[in-house]
């Protein structure tokens, strides 16, 4: 396994020689050490993304070109699917099957971007209609520079190809930096790239710590545009740095997301839904549906299978069959996680089910699935992310009180509703103040679509073509095609200025 900084096409030992080790959530065991970059490997790794970029022609290739390689790495991907699969199971805790999903998304994240790359040859100037015949103007799009990208531990290697596969598609190089908790399959992407042959320089990968290699990406002068994914707190500081040297950013932060169930829903399709909403990747997913509304005339119902369903789920160690919930990320996150049940217990919340270690377990960071009621409007139980399998489920009577419920929050990130009568959901769908909603379901992500959210859950979109303009400026070339020329200054003898010779909408 790959364990030092993948710098400017090598792989290299960090210059003060830092390292960090590598955890197995379900078993609290090392199971690898890895270097830690400091600011000054930082400075090497954007000087060499700076030389692919201004010098090596990576941005002069055609998108055809790049698109070749984004296949390769998709391919490669895909010739050890299961094994970067494990890797992210025993680096992440989370359940194999879903990481085996994840690994295949990440592998069509490469293909789709390859092809927009190609689409960018076909489409490589718009003609803009000006309101003065004498000119002609067209609008082009290029690559931006360099991009520096952090990136979250729920979803390793997804979260890298959502940054890099644009990036790259686009003609952008980049300096990513995983998260300190989960890098392993990063590296893995590095000596993926490596042995495609990308060129150097194009696409360095180092890990290291927020604080220090993080820092440094942020503060880097040289450095052209930050694609974050992570926490609030972390995404202002990022909005700060780059307010200095007016960096391009695109921030995927936190949610607290509702999940609003009509009384005409199915009760069993509506339980599978929020369980999948709440309790997939242990609930470390930034889009959770983690409030859910149910109309009150099925909610005693729909909380007794939810209840029922939510305790037959299995846990452990997320390498064994069958098990649909593992261990949460780190030592950290599961106190953190607990000591929200706790507060929210103190709040007056009841635990409908869960709120404990489960039994048996006597390593490895487990905690059972969570079901809160009777949880205070103004509690963090109910306003806060608490990133773990934890929902706070509460009854509405009327869709104005459901709206309102579910668009009193801070966040905006995902929403979802569920109901037989279309018209009220797409409704409901147009009420929430959300990026991403869903109708008569939870979760499902694809590659195609904007991903993002309003208010302070981020700033810009991802995936789809959207993904791609983060990576994008847009020039315009302006000609003058007219007999004379301007004549401000060297006007025709005896004659006054003009009016034609201004600019017709200046
Ligand atoms: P985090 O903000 O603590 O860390 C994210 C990344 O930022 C890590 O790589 C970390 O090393 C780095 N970082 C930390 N301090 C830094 C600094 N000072 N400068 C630069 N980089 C720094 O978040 P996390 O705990 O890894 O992830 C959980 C959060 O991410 C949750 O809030 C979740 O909602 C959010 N998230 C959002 C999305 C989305 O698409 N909106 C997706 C996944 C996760």
């Amino acid at each position: 396994m790959p364990s030092e900084l993948y710098i400017d096409g090598q792989w290299v030992k960090p210059v003060k020689g830092g390292s960090s080790d590598v955890i197995n959530p379900a078993t609290e065991e090392v199971i690898q050490t890895i270097a830690s970059a400091c600011a000054e490997d930082v400075d090497i790794a954007v000087k060499a993304a700076r030389r692919a970029f201004d010098q090596d022609g990576w941005p002069k290739l055609s998108g055809a070109q790049r698109a070749k390689y984004l296949r390769s790495i998709a391919e490669g991907i895909r010739a050890r699917q299961t094994e970067i699969a494990r890797l992210e199971v025993l680096d992440n805790g989370k359940p194999f099957p879903e990481a085996d999903w994840d690994v295949a998304d990440a592998a069509g994240c490469f293909d789709f971007y390859a092809r927009l790359a190609e689409q960018l040859d076909n489409n490589p100037e718009e003609v803009v209609e000006l309101s003065d015949a004498r000119f002609s103007c067209k609008a082009i799009r290029e690559p931006l520079g360099v991009a520096g990208a952090i990136i979250p531990w729920n979803f390793p290697l997804l979260m890298a190809a959502w940054k890099v596969a644009p990036a790259l598609a686009a003609g952008c190089t980049v300096v990513l930096k995983p998260a300190e908790l989960t890098s392993l399959t990063a590296l893995e992407l590095a000596a993926i790239a490596h042995e495609v042959g990308l060129p150097a320089g194009v696409l360095n990968i180092l890990t290291g710590s927020g604080t220090i290699a993080g820092q440094a990406i942020i503060d880097h002068k040289d450095v052209d545009k930050l694609a974050f994914t992570g926490s609030g707190p972390i995404g202002s500081k990022i909005m700060a740095a780059a307010a200095r040297d007016i960096k391009r950013i695109s921030l995927e932060l936190g949610g607290k997301s509702p999940f609003v169930v009509f009384e005409d829903a199915d009760i069993d399709d509506a339980v599978e839904w929020i369980m999948f909403g709440i309790f997939w990747n242990q609930g470390q997913v930034c889009s959770a549906t983690s409030r859910v509304l149910v109309h009150e005339r099925i909610y005693e119902p729909l909380m007794k299978r939810l209840v029922e369903e939510t305790n037959k789920i299995k846990i452990g160690d997320g390498r064994e069959q069958g098990v649909l919930l593992g261990p949460l990320v780190s030592k950290r996150q599961y106190e953190q996680v607990f000591a929200a049940i706790e507060a929210a217990r103190a709040a007056g919340a009841t635990v409908a089910c869960g709120g404990e270690r489960p039994e048996g377990f006597d390593k490895g960071y487990y905690l059972q699935p969570t079901i809160l009621t009777d949880v205070p409007l103004e509690s963090a139980a109910w306003t806060e992310e608490i990133f773990g399998p934890v929902v706070c489920v509460r009854p509405f009577e009327t869709e104005e009180e459901a709206i309102e419920l579910a668009n009193d929050s801070r966040f905006g990130l995902a929403a979802a509703v569920m109901s037989k009568d279309d018209a009220r959901a797409e409704r409901v769908a147009a009420a929430f103040r959300a990026g991403i909603v869903w109708i008569n379901c939870s979760q499902p992500t694809f590659t195609e679509a904007p991903w993002g959210g309003y208010k302070e859950s981020g700033i810009g979109r991802e995936l789809g073509r959207w993904g791609l303009d983060n990576y994008l400026e847009t020039k315009q070339v302006t000609r003058f095609s007219g007999k004379d020329p301007w004549g401000w200054y060297l006007k025709p003898t005896g004659e006054e200025k003009s009016a034609s010779a201004r600019p017709s909408n200046s």
